[in-house]
């Protein structure tokens, strides 16, 4: 299929996956409708807190092994698609802090993959996030990690979608809405199971329900500060603190129990904000077993999926769209499109 043809195509879903593809899409030329239950920014992707983090999360929370080198080739499609939107890209970088022990093997981790990390004195900490535990010494820097801030990037994309002729309608859909579709059906809808009979791979997804605290009485820090279990950042005029991994969990209530090692850690770093005084919001995440998206045909003909974003759905959101506009269109999806084929499990 050509892009000089254009055809239509349906997504299913406007979190970051959803609107990415589908922008994606409208600039290869292609009439784009999107269908979601849920207004954009209301499901993870609004929840999230927009961290482009390949060095921490390859760190700390590894996908797929090791996956950096395909962490930063996403993370480096950022700054053009941010200038397409206009958006604004926080590449200050990203500090950690916390006991010695913690930080020198994060140092000797950057350093082990080849990555860009600095020592940083107590007092440049203590102005970047004021209110620092009077023990920690001081911490590390990497320019490697970015940040977007996600509900303005959703709404953004939405509206270049919009100026491109891509229309976004709000419905839910059931498996049958899907039968008898001529044109391709992108799916990206997240952690919602319910259409598991039109792609079987989403049923091989497993959520993991994320809280994460907000409060707008402390000042924002003025970057992404993470330390043990757990980061805070300037989200909104107030401080973001994120955030709870609960596998097997969907659902969207706050729940004290599960936070408490999340303050914990939150605590230990900012040991004079009072305990009380934070919100909670909720999201899920999909995971795939091996922490990486699938990205790509599906096995049903005519669909195709972009889904399993875990952690890292907004950093993975640029280079997901290209894999899967490439799909659709039939061109060269990159180097990368075997390691996130959505047949890679069999
Ligand atoms: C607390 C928290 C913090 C996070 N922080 C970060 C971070 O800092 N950096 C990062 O990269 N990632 C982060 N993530 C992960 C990131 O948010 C997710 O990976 C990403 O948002 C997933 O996007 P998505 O588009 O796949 O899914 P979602 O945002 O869940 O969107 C799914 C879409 O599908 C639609 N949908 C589903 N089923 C149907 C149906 N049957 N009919 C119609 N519509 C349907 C929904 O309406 C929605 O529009 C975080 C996640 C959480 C929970």
């Amino acid at each position: 299929m050509s892009s000089t043809s254009p055809f239509s195509v349906r997504v299913v879903g406007a979190g970051v996956f959803g609107l990415a593809t589908a922008l994606s899409l409208a600039e290869a030329g292609l009439k784009v409708r999107v269908v979601a239950d849920v207004e954009p920014g209301r499901t993870a992707s609004g929840v999230a807190a927009g961290m482009l983090a390949p060095a921490f999360e390859t760190l700390l929370d590894p996908p797929g092994g090791d996956a950096l080198d395909l962490l930063l080739t996403a993370r480096d499609l950022w700054p053009e698609l941010a200038a397409r939107l206009g958006l604004t890209l926080d590449r200050s970088g990203t500090a950690a802090t916390g006991g010695a022990d913690w930080t020198d093997r994060l140092e000797a981790g950057f350093r082990a993959r080849g990555l860009r990390i600095g020592r940083v004195g107590r007092s440049e900490m203590e102005a970047w996030l004021p209110g620092l535990n009077p023990r920690y010494a001081g911490g590390l820097l990497t320019p490697e990690d970015w940040r977007i801030e996600p509900r303005v990037a959703l709404a953004a994309m939405a509206a270049r979608l919009a100026e491109l002729g891509g229309i976004l309608e709000r419905r839910r859909l059931a498996p049958e809405d899907l039968r008898g579709e001529t044109g391709p059906v992108v799916l990206a809808t997240g952690a919602d199971p319910a259409l598991g009979a039109a792609a079987p791979e989403l049923q091989g997804l497993a959520p993991i329900k994320g809280q994460i605290l907000w409060r707008g009485d402390l000042p924002p820090p003025a970057r992404v500060i993470r330390t043990e279990g757990a980061y805070v950042l300037g989200s909104e005029g107030g401080v973001l603190a994120g955030a709870t991994m609960e596998p097997g969990r969907r659902d969207l209530t706050a729940d004290a129990g599960a936070q408490a090692g999340l303050r914990a850690a939150v605590g230990a770093l900012l040991p004079d904000a009072p305990p009380e005084g934070w919100s909670a919001r909720a999201g899920v995440r999909a995971a795939s077993a091996d922490g990486l998206p699938l990205a790509g045909s599906a096995s049903q003909p005519g669909v195709f999926l972009a889904v399993g974003a875990r952690r890292n759905g907004w950093l993975l959101a640029p280079l997901v769209a290209k894999i899967v506009t490439a799909a659709v269109t039939g061109e060269d999806a990159g180097p990368w499109a075997v390691r996130l084929d959505p047949a890679r499990f069999g």
